[in-house]
């Protein structure tokens, strides 16, 4: 039973830790779903979901953290490395403005040849070149590491990609903000305190972000728990996270995936899994304005459902993605799918920017589907090797 957190809910109170988990384990899921949908229409009466026209580029794939669950990285002086050429930048963000995109989400692996010149340049040379173009880019953990690498403090490092045209930053590298699944999963990767210190920096330098959480690896119901009230104590501090992005772990080419196949210990994430994390999120996130569906890693259908478990968003079109992909999940949703879906769902699609803010109304873009997607990486690596997508 659950009346006595029903109860809360409906008086706005926020949730604890142990009526959280008691949620978790609630066996009738249409019952989370109602709480949740009260939530988020409190929050987003108007029956609109959003989404963004934007592109996914990922600048480099070199990185030595070797994440277990990461198919997309090469180690330097791999085969197949690469580090995508200043026109292969811009040959791709002409690709997204003529389908009326108006946001890049940049992300990569932590290339050791890569200082912060290297961003600072990047950044102005896009922002120079198309200033109405939103750049949403660097992971806290990419983040980390250009500051150690360029000898800076994350302030430093952060007022420096401001002033370049950084706009905001994707919440991807959180995964599950638990140092015990972290070093199982990716132990040479950043603790859980690392991440959040820098969204701190970033929040009080008004560089605002979103946040994601990737369940379904080794994490317990209390640790996807522990890692909700991290992300609320991060919004309490700070009110700069725009969104909360959740996803499950795609297996297929990973050596984590591999790994707990071998031990018989991983259990593919469900659809219901899914549907309840996102209910539970909705209901234990009260000062995060935001859910983003995950469609890619779950498909259009279990993200239309979603729509009505607490999600508001859609999510970015990304138009190409090479870490899920890689991952095994193939799920390209074209921009007209991606309203009917939404239609079909009975809200009204509507386009938005990176901060959430509506946009007018515009008409279809003059180029429609398929995309005239460039290659996503330097001809010669094998689109089959690929890896994952980071929808943040
Ligand atoms: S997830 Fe990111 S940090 Fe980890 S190995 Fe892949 S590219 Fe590197």
């Amino acid at each position: 039973m659950i009346d006595d957190i029903a109860e809360k809910v409906v008086a706005g109170e926020r949730l604890s830790f142990d009526e959280g988990m008691r949620l978790f384990r609630h066996s009738h899921l249409p019952e989370l779903a109602a709480l949740a949908h009260l939530v988020r229409v409190r929050k987003h009466p108007e029956p609109i979901v959003t989404y963004v026209v934007g592109r996914n580029i990922n600048y480099t794939n070199v990185c030595w953290v070797k994440c277990k669950f990461c198919a997309f990285y090469r180690l330097p002086g791999q085969e197949g490395e690469y580090v995508l050429p200043l026109e292969t930048v811009f040959q791709k963000i002409e690709e997204m403005l003529a389908l009326g995109g108006i946001e890049i989400l940049m992300q990569g692996g932590l290339n050791p040849k890569l200082k912060i010149e290297y961003y600072e340049d990047l950044f102005r040379a896009i922002r120079a070149r198309y200033p109405q173009v939103i750049l949403h880019a660097l992971s806290p953990t990419e983040i980390l590491y250009i500051a150690k690498l360029s000898r800076l403090s994350l302030e430093e490092t952060l007022a420096r990609l401001k002033a370049a045209g950084l706009h905001s930053i994707p919440g991807g590298g959180a995964e599950m903000l638990v140092d015990e699944v972290r070093e199982t999963i990716a132990p040479l990767k950043d603790k859980s305190d690392e991440w959040l210190g820098v969204m701190r920096v970033a929040h009080r330098l008004g560089i605002r972000s979103t946040v994601t959480m990737m369940y379904g690896t080794v994490e317990t119901l209390e640790q996807r728990m522990e890692h909700l009230l991290k992300v609320r104590g991060l919004q309490d501090e700070g009110h700069g996270l725009t969104a909360f992005i959740p996803w499950s772990f795609s297996p297929n080419g990973t050596p984590l995936g591999d790994e707990l196949a071998r031990n018989g210990t991983w259990r593919r994430a469900t659809g219901y899994d899914y549907l309840r994390s996102v209910a539970v999120a909705r209901l234990m996130l009260d000062n995060v304005d935001n859910l983003q569906a995950s469609w890619v890693t779950q498909g259009t259908k279990i993200a239309q459902i979603a729509l009505r478990y607490g999600v508001n968003d859609f999510g970015s079109t990304m138009m190409e993605e090479n870490v899920v992909s890689a991952a095994g999940t193939r799920f390209n949703v074209q921009i007209q799918e991606i309203e009917r879906c939404i239609r079909d769902a009975g809200y009204e699609p509507r386009r938005r920017n990176t901060r959430y803010e509506l946009l007018p109304v515009q008409p279809p873009p003059a180029v429609t589907p398929p995309f005239p997607v460039s290659e996503a990486v330097p001809q010669g690596f094998a689109r089959s090797r690929l890896p994952i997508l980071r929808a943040d």
